[in-house]
């Protein structure tokens, strides 16, 4: 099948605003807010974006289940802040992140810490601050084990491996070997070993992969969740206080992608809760997100340098890359490489003039934004902006190869 314009377009693209030829972020635009950053490059952030995402997921779940952030996503500071007021909690994967959870004001009882190779320094960062440790190996519950006390359990809950996987997740985490959580049918022994008067048995986490846009295989992933935990629990020193049954919605990066169908999602996680409150009563179920909810507020912004004609080819060459943004340029887990949605932000009055390629001042040909795309005619001034920047952007990125200014980063 040939592929059509419509199946070769950017959704993200559809949500554009823009005034007098500047796109616009949270209402202001682009231009205004480079004034109050000073320089390019930078990340700006919606806040009302954010907020608009977390009303539409409430309106899709079903009542009682908790929403959780997990802040490897993006883990500024003020979006966490900002978002601390939206979710119930939040999911840390170091001691870094913990100080930015506790700081945003989020209660202990509502942070979970996963991730494997936790040292003995950060589980006593968690034990201390009252916080839910996902327990990803046997060493982590041993030393949980001796960090407690009849004073102070720590929270303990097993991350479980599951013998099934998120299919076409862009990230599988689940179904064979794996270095996160404990597979699922060493589970059973290890929750008859626990001592509960040292740990407090808290429940079971289970993320089965990420960046997946496909309701059906995200909700068969959850069902199977809850069909393993209710057998685990036959095994559990207590009752199940929580489970986190993953989330792993994606968001739409690549030409032909389409959104998750929400109402999809919903619809199965109403049926999932239905069963969870006959089999697993007194359960509170958690969903966590990062890149659902937060990807699509975020824009990198950076602006060109230079333009170049290289043997009949345009190389719009800007102030910005790979080192800030890691996965435009397709470096970060992407196995062919496409573009993201990028635009002239300072042209979106401008029809399509020519095919250019944008790319940064790093000296590698990986330090690519946009390998021939389609943009009205730009040149040095112009302000590009990457979409879909607000998960997996700043943080993920090597700063500090080439030795180039960082990027700032602003919530508005
Ligand atoms: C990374 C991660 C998440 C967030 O994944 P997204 O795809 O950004 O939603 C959630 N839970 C765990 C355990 C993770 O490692």
């Amino acid at each position: 099948m040939r592929p059509t314009s419509e199946t070769l377009r950017h959704a993200a693209l559809d949500q554009l605003q823009s005034r007098d030829g500047q796109l616009l972020i949270g209402g202001e635009s682009v231009s205004a807010i480079l004034e109050r950053v000073g320089r390019t490059p930078f990340y700006a952030y919606d806040r009302q974006a954010i907020a608009t995402r977390v009303a539409q997921l409430r309106a899709a779940l079903p009542e009682g289940m908790r929403l959780h952030y997990a802040i490897k996503a993006n883990p500024m500071p003020a979006l966490v802040a900002h978002m601390a007021g939206l979710v119930d909690g939040f999911d840390v994967a170091s001691a870094g992140e913990l100080r930015i959870a506790l700081a945003a004001g989020m209660a202990p009882g509502c942070i979970g810490f996963a991730g494997p190779g936790k040292s003995v320094p950060e589980l006593q960062a968690a034990v201390a601050a009252g916080i839910t440790i996902h327990a990803e190996s046997e060493r982590e519950i041993a030393i949980l084990h001796d960090l407690g006390s009849r004073d102070r359990r720590p929270r303990l809950a097993i991350r479980v491996n599951p013998a099934f996987e998120l299919k076409t997740a862009g990230m599988k985490m689940g179904g064979g070997a794996s270095q996160f959580g404990i597979d699922a049918e060493r589970v059973p022994a290890l929750l008859r070993s626990l001592d509960t008067a040292r740990v407090e048995f808290r429940g079971f986490h289970v993320f089965a992969g990420s960046q997946n846009l496909s309701a059906t295989a995200i909700s068969e992933a959850q069902s199977q969740t809850l069909l393993l935990v209710e057998q685990l629990a036959a095994d559990a020193p207590g009752p199940v206080a929580e489970l986190n049954i993953g989330g792993g919605l994606g968001i739409p990066y690549f030409p032909g992608e389409r959104p998750v169908d929400l109402a999809a999602v919903g619809t199965a996680l109403a049926q999932l809760a239905a069963r969870a409150r006959r089999t697993l009563p007194g359960t509170r179920l958690i969903i966590e997100l990062g890149r659902y909810l937060v990807g699509e507020a975020g824009y990198y912004v950076c602006r060109i340098i230079d333009r170049k004609l290289s043997r009949g080819r345009v190389f719009l060459v800007t102030d910005g890359g790979l080192h800030h943004h890691l996965a435009a340029s397709g470096n970060f887990g992407q196995v062919v490489r496409k573009n993201y949605p990028v635009v002239i932000a300072s042209r979106l009055d401008q029809p399509p003039a020519e095919i250019a390629s944008v790319v940064g001042p790093l000296c590698t040909p990986l330090d690519l934004l946009a390998d021939a795309m389609l943009f009205p005619q730009a040149g040095p001034g112009d302000l590009v902006a990457v979409l879909q920047s607000g998960a997996y952007g700043c943080s993920a990125s090597p700063h500090g190869f080439l030795g180039h200014p960082e990027p700032l980063e602003i919530l508005v």
